[in-house]
């Protein structure tokens, strides 16, 4: 496909992604600027990420370090640089890689890993922006803080003068209807804000489940597949 093609192909999946949010705003009385859109640009090559910078999106998503730091590194040489989301199960030799391109860490669901983060970016002037992942359904084996870790991951983050305490995300387990998923994140989130009151954001919902989120809150959506199309799982 040549450029322009693939061009027209994301402007037109990126204004209904747009139009989803917006009428799911409405559903929930809720403004449409309240919910920001993370574009999961994982499998796909840094010449999309070039293609929708320039169709205004400002966030990216990814969930692999050996994938993501070369695009970084491409999308940034060909002029675009988003801000950077990772979304993946974090290993902490991949630390100070991850967080040399990422303004954002979402999947922040140890204080081991609070650690390794603040000394990978200690003496910074800015602040690096995390949030912890949660384990909604309390089974930490993909990822997620299950139960009590949440308020101890949260103060490890808040100690720091390096990091800052974005708020929660989450994934709907496989088997939860996602009303269910993340009305129980957004109880979450709330008792969060209200110890932490910057952490206000709510990373929640993708392409299957967006609008559930937003009804329940979310101030960020991860779309993949309705953005970019489905994915070889095979790459
Ligand atoms: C891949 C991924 C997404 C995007 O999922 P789609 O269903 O393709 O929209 C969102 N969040 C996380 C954590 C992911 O790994």
């Amino acid at each position: 496909m040549t450029d322009a093609a693939r061009r027209d192909e994301l402007a037109a999946s990126l204004a209904q992604v747009r139009e989803r949010i917006a009428r799911a705003c409405v559903a929930a009385g809720r403004a449409p600027d309240e919910v920001a859109l993370v574009a999961v640009t994982k499998t796909y090559p840094a010449s999309d990420v070039v293609l929708l910078a320039g169709l205004g999106v400002t966030d990216v998503g990814e969930s692999r370090d050996q994938e993501a730091a070369p695009k970084a590194a491409e999308a940034r040489a060909a002029g675009a640089t988003p801000r950077w989301h990772f979304i993946g199960q974090l290993q902490r030799n991949k630390v100070r890689s991850v967080a040399g391109y990422a303004g954002v860490i979402e999947s922040v669901d140890s204080v081991r890993l609070v650690t390794a983060l603040e000394n990978a970016v200690a003496g910074r002037p800015e602040q690096l922006e995390v949030l912890i992942q949660v384990s909604i359904d309390g089974d930490s084996s993909r990822g997620g803080a299950a139960g009590d870790d949440l308020w101890r991951i949260s103060d490890a983050v808040a100690a720091t003068t390096a990091l800052r305490l974005g708020g929660v995300m989450a994934v709907a387990p496989r088997d939860w209807e996602p009303d269910r998923a993340f009305e129980q994140l957004a109880v979450l989130a709330a008792q969060l804000a209200g110890k932490h009151p910057g952490a206000t954001t709510i990373s929640a919902g993708m392409s299957g489940d967006l609008e559930a989120a937003v009804r329940h809150g979310a101030t960020h959506v991860r779309i993949g597949t309705s953005l970019l199309g489905m994915r070889n799982l095979l790459r």
